[in-house]
């Protein structure tokens, strides 16, 4: 029987890699995993966490406003964007090093650096140029934002990955969709006291949530000050002295210190080797897996956004869980990916599961 340095070798220190590395540990596996950025991955460092830190802060503004009907007298309150920053990088920070000291407590060997696959049991680490030889390999390399639609003047738009470090806080910001993230931060923002308008393609926020849901939604963005722009998109976006100038369909223009552009998130998965070691990927270049997270080469698996199934936290945790388990545990435990609940942290918030009401008339005779 061939002899690999370890059991398991993941890439990508973020939920769903993080779950699986732990899961494997605990099964007695030798366990190593590559982390390119900061362990913990986009939800403990740009995405869930931070932006609920962010929500939590622009709820203030409302808690304020409602106070002096509860007989509060307040002096006027004012809002310290870098000292949120700052808190916010504490407290990642703090979660980041929980993180660590998990994996280092399960015994699992942390690497500093990305990762490449070279074949179906082998990876090299770049910082060193290391090679290291898996049993089993694992992909949790997550995704990234992408920056569309393809407009003159794109690279001047930030994305989430920016967003939570601005310098300071916009008077003025553009965002761009009307999905999760969209709407999230123009809840954010309008509180915190920029000016938001959102343009999105769309005839109205979340496409796929259940109307009524998108009704409220669009009404309480509005209510903050929001200036919702359906129908329309960016066609270009220029420098100015003082920000962006942003040429909008139907003719539309108008300037924004910042522009955010929240369009989708794509699976990160080039430069990793997966063309050399004979990995499958989809269209959009999501890696292809079974019910058990496995691709179409026997070592090599991947959870998570990567495998773009449905690309939420605790859905790649499970799936990295799930992964172990049946790889490690002795135990084949597939993921079912119907009836997910899903929460999106606007303000109002909303949750929701199985069927919108649109779908349910459409299938059953009510
Ligand atoms: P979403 O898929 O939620 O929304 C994308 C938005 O961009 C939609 O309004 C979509 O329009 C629009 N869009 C897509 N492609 C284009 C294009 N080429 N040109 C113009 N508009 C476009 O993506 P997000 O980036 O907001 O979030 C990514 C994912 O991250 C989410 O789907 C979710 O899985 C996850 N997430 C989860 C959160 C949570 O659980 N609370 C929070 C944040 C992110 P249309 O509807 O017409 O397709």
């Amino acid at each position: 029987m061939a002899v690999y340095d370890v059991d398991l070798f993941v890439i990508g220190a973020g939920s769903g890699g993080v779950r699986a590395a732990r899961i494997a540990a605990a099964h007695g596996a030798k366990v190593m995993i590559a982390e390119e950025f900061r362990i913990g991955g986009t939800c403990v460092i740009r995405g869930c966490v931070p932006k609920k830190l962010m929500v939590y802060a622009s709820r203030y503004k409302d808690h304020f406003a409602d106070a002096a009907g509860f007989g509060w007298k307040l002096a006027a309150p004012s809002f310290d964007w870098p000292r949120l920053v700052g808190a916010k990088e504490k407290e990642i920070s703090r979660l980041s090093a929980i993180y660590r000291d998990n994996l280092d407590k399960a015994g699992i060997a942390v690497e500093d650096g990305r990762a490449e696959i070279e074949d179906a049991h082998r990876l090299r680490l770049l910082a060193d140029g290391r090679k290291v030889s898996a049993r089993i390999i694992l992909i949790a390399t997550g995704a990234a934002p992408v920056l569309e639609p393809d407009v003159p003047g794109r690279e001047f738009a930030i994305t989430s990955n920016e967003v939570f470090d601005l310098p300071e806080l916009p008077k003025r910001m553009l965002i761009v969709g009307g999905g999760y993230i969209a709407v999230e931060f123009a809840s954010i923002f309008a509180r915190l006291g920029t000016e938001v308008s959102l343009a999105a393609r769309g005839e109205n926020v979340l496409r796929g949530f259940d109307d009524d849901m998108r009704t409220g939604l669009r009404e309480g963005l509005a209510d903050a000050g929001v200036k919702l722009n359906f129908g329309m998109l960016p066609t270009r976006i220029e420098k100015t002295p003082t920000g962006y100038r942003v040429s909008l369909t139907k003719g539309m223009c108008l300037d924004a210190d910042q522009v955010m552009i929240a369009t989708g998130r794509r699976p990160n998965t080039s430069g990793l080797g997966l063309e050399t070691a004979g990995v499958e990927r989809d269209s959009l270049g999501a890696v292809k897996v079974d019910a058990f997270s496995k691709t179409n080469v026997e070592s090599i698996y991947a959870v998570g956004d990567v495998t773009n199934r449905v690309a939420l936290t605790p859905v790649a945790i499970r799936e990295g869980h799930a992964f172990a388990e049946t790889v490690f545990g002795g135990r084949a435990e597939a993921v079912v990916h119907s009836n997910i609940p899903t929460a999106v942290f606007s303000t109002p918030e909303l949750g929701c599961v199985g069927l919108t009401e649109t779908e349910a008339r459409a299938i059953y005779d009510c």
